[in-house]
């Protein structure tokens, strides 16, 4: 499967670009960011680097205020760091912007009230002055499983179905690159295991690389590839940890020893030398 190093099977790396050609899917540099609120500094994130190949899952753990969505929104386009740089399939982040190839969603579906399930996931193309071809929305709708929901209003559907209809507009462009914010962060337990393994067969079936900010410990290591532990501000990252599961995965898997044991190394790397995530 795709990973982020040529590191042994299994095995932690904090040195993801030491060999930068295998970042093709995403690669940042010494990213820094320094926000100014008044006349006062918040060093956000510290000299970040990161990457991961083509098409592979990666997630971004870390305490709350550590700088995981400022990293997304300077990929997204939505910010500009202070210093430092980002390609996305080799580049650069503001080229991949405008050709319309990023995906993104956040924990809030931030899905438009007065719009039909149909019409939200057409926005980004309307944004983009692309037309919207009606079977492309068709087959999105069927595909994150809200067939019959077509024609319903946000205020009509559940958490988790608002979530799906978040992530049928993230897939609407054909993303190359998936930004996801804590895409399930505010769903009960139970859907958001549902959505664990709905975004699975969706990231299978239409694969692009992916990079997810969460705090669930075992939803990043069933989903991904790689996981990446930030440290608190001012953000970096502290550890890169291959997970070395098989593909694909199944709910069974989560009560493997195999699964234990990332979770377990996952939780002593956040906990051990941090102290708290609370977010
Ligand atoms: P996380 O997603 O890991 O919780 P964020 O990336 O949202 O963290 O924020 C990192 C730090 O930067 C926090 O201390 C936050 O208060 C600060 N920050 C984020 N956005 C802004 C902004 N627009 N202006 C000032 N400070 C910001
Ligand atoms: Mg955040």
């Amino acid at each position: 499967m795709t990973d982020v190093t040529t590191a042994p099977a299994g095995s932690a790396t904090s040195r993801p670009l030491d060999e930068p050609q295998l970042a093709t899917g995403i690669n940042i540099q010494g990213l820094s960011k320094t926000f100014t609120v008044g006349r006062k500094q918040v060093h956000a994130l510290s000299t970040v680097d990161l990457g991961t190949r083509k098409n592979a899952f990666l997630s971004l753990l870390g305490p709350s205020g550590c700088g995981k969505s400022t990293i997304l929104r300077i990929l997204a386009g939505l910010d500009t760091p202070t210093t430092g740089t980002a390609l996305m399939n080799g580049r650069p982040t503001a080229e991949v912007q405008k050709a319309h190839e990023i995906g993104i969603a956040f924990q809030d579906s931030a899905l438009l009230p007065w719009r039909t399930v149909a019409k939200n996931i057409r926005l980004p193309l309307e944004v983009a002055g692309i037309t919207a071809d009606p079977e492309k929305i068709d087959a999105l709708v069927e595909l994150v499983g809200l067939k019959g929901f077509e024609n319903a209003k946000p205020a009509q559907l559940s958490g988790g179905m608002r979530q799906r209809v978040s992530i049928a507009r993230c897939l609407v462009v054909d993303p190359t690159i998936m930004l996801l914010d804590e895409p399930f962060g505010a769903l009960d337990d139970m859907t958001r295991q549902r959505m664990n393994v709905e975004l699975l067969r969706i990231w299978t079936e239409k694969p692009a690389t992916t990079l997810m900010v969460t705090h669930g410990i075992s939803e990043a290591v069933f989903l991904s590839d790689v996981v990446a532990v930030m440290s608190p501000r001012p953000g970096r990252i502290a550890e890169v940890v291959e997970i070395d599961l098989p593909r694909p995965r199944v709910p069974e898997l989560q009560r493997t020893p195999e699964f234990h044991a990332y979770v377990d190394r996952l939780s002593e790397i956040l906990f051990g030398s941090h102290g708290v995530v609370d977010d």
